[in-house]
This record gives C-alpha cells, sequence and structure tokens, in this order.
C-alpha cells in the first residue's frame, strides 16, 4: 500500500513540506483552470487574466474576477485541506506552498502557508497603494461592478499574481528555502508544470531529500519521486493521517 509507505517517509523524514496546486481544490468545486472544462475555456486567459488585460480594461477584467472572488469565498475546504492542517498540527507536516489563490487552507487550519501566486485575501490600489481587505471588496462588489478606492477612485487590483506579473519574491524566496531545507517535499494535486512550483522539486532532491506526489494524472517529476499516488487529494489525505497516527 502506498499510502503507507508515504506515512512511513514522514514520520521518517517530517516534518513535511507540502505543496499544493488547482488539484486540492477541485474536491472543493473550485475547477482547474488548465482542465478542458475548467474556467479558462470560458473565459479566454489573454483577455481576463493578464497584467495588459487588466491595465487596458480594469472593469471587464473584473467582470470575471467578481465571479470567481463569490465562487472562492462560497467553497468550503474540503477533506484534503482538513487532513493537511491536521498533519500540521501533529507535527508532521511544517508549511503548505500553494499555487492557490483561494484562502482555503487557511480556512482548513493550516497556519503557515506560503501563498506563491498571491491571493484573494487582499487587492490593492494601483493609484495610491491603499489596501482593501476580502470582505470590503465583496461589499464594493455589491454595489459597483468593479470596487473603486476610495481614496482616489482607481479601480483595485486583486493581489493575485496575472500572467505578465513579476511574482511575489518574498514568497518565492522562502519557497525555494523550504524546497532546498526539507527532507521531504509532498506534492498535492499539482502536474508541476507552472514556475516556481515546477522546479521546487529537483531543489529538494539536489540538497538530498526526497520526493513524493499525490496527483489524479502525470506529472512532470513522477519519474524522479520515491512514491506516487494516482488518487484524490481528500481521500489520499484523510488515510494518510489515520496511517500516521496508528
Ligand atoms: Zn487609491
Amino acid at each position: 500500500m502506498t499510502v503507507i509507505r508515504l506515512a512511513d517517509l514522514i514520520r521518517d523524514r517530517g516534518p513535511a513540506v507540502v505543496l499544493t496546486g488547482a488539484g486540492i481544490s477541485t474536491e472543493s468545486g473550485i475547477p482547474d483552470f488548465r482542465s478542458p472544462t475548467g474556467i479558462w475555456a470560458r473565459y479566454d486567459p489573454q483577455e481576463y487574466a493578464t497584467i495588459e488585460a487588466f491595465r487596458a480594461d480594469p472593469v471587464k477584467v473584473w467582470s470575471f474576477y467578481a465571479l470567481r472572488f463569490r465562487a472562492l469565498t462560497e467553497a468550503e475546504p474540503n477533506a484534503g485541506h482538513l487532513a493537511l492542517a491536521e498533519l500540521e498540527r501533529t507535527g508532521h507536516v511544517s508549511t503548505v506552498v500553494t499555487q492557490n489563490i483561494d484562502l482555503l487552507h487557511e480556512r482548513a487550519g493550516s497556519r503557515d502557508v506560503v501563498e506563491v501566486h498571491g491571493s484573494i485575501r487582499t487587492s490593492t490600489c494601483p493609484g495610491c497603494g491603499a489596501r482593501y481587505g476580502i470582505d470590503e471588496v465583496l461589499r464594493l462588489l455589491e454595489r459597483e461592478s468593479a470596487p473603486g478606492c476610495r481614496e482616489c477612485g482607481a479601480v483595485l487590483k486583486p493581489d493575485v499574481i496575472f500572467f505578465g506579473e513579476l511574482m511575489p519574491e518574498a514568497a518565492i524566496d522562502r519557497a525555494y528555502e523550504l524546497a532546498r531545507s526539507t527532507r521531504l517535499l509532498l506534492v498535492v494535486g499539482s502536474g508541476l508544470e507552472v514556475w516556481p512550483v515546477s522546479q521546487l522539486p529537483e531543489e529538494t532532491r539536489r540538497e538530498g531529500g526526497v520526493v513524493a506526489i499525490v496527483n489524479r494524472g502525470p506529472t512532470t517529476f513522477d519519474d524522479r519521486a520515491v512514491v506516487k499516488i494516482d488518487g484524490g487529494a481528500g481521500e489520499t489525505l484523510t488515510a494518510l493521517v489515520r496511517e500516521v497516527a496508528s
């Protein structure tokens, strides 16, 4: 049983650094934007997710982000998120590095979360730099189609990383540092196709750590992982919690 092998690894080499992607949130009803039925099949990323598109027409981009903010805040953490929070409480996981912007790790109870693609937690005014929390942005969205800054009137930008935008440096640096220093990197729900997470498993391996993967479908690191479980995050991580406790 590979879950047993994974539990052995986490006991021997833990606490693990966990790397999560869209695949952990699909069980909360949040579509993976890379899947053929994902949101980007309906919304062309060139028109809605590039920094150029936002600068050219922020109101149009918010017509998409308003839907997304609502969908993400109405979603609930699933068994996979809860299992990772539990593994952190029991000392088997140190940190979750995530590509997801949905805040579901935090809402599930994970305390140390590194968000390499930003998140919907805040939005910032490109005009004056004022920062708005998500509750305020959601309130503004009830009244207007694109949230405007109360100080200067400019349309706010969600603090998620748009295509063509620089990644948050502090989060990226921390993710690399964690990958290099951990003895076990556990990848969950990511095909490891997108920078920077695509590079992190090799960083771990180069420094003598090992990589385990839980993902439906292939990833770019399968041939170098010591454990690969082709399965859902919720089911697999729930079984892992039980196994490490036994
Ligand atoms: Zn402003």
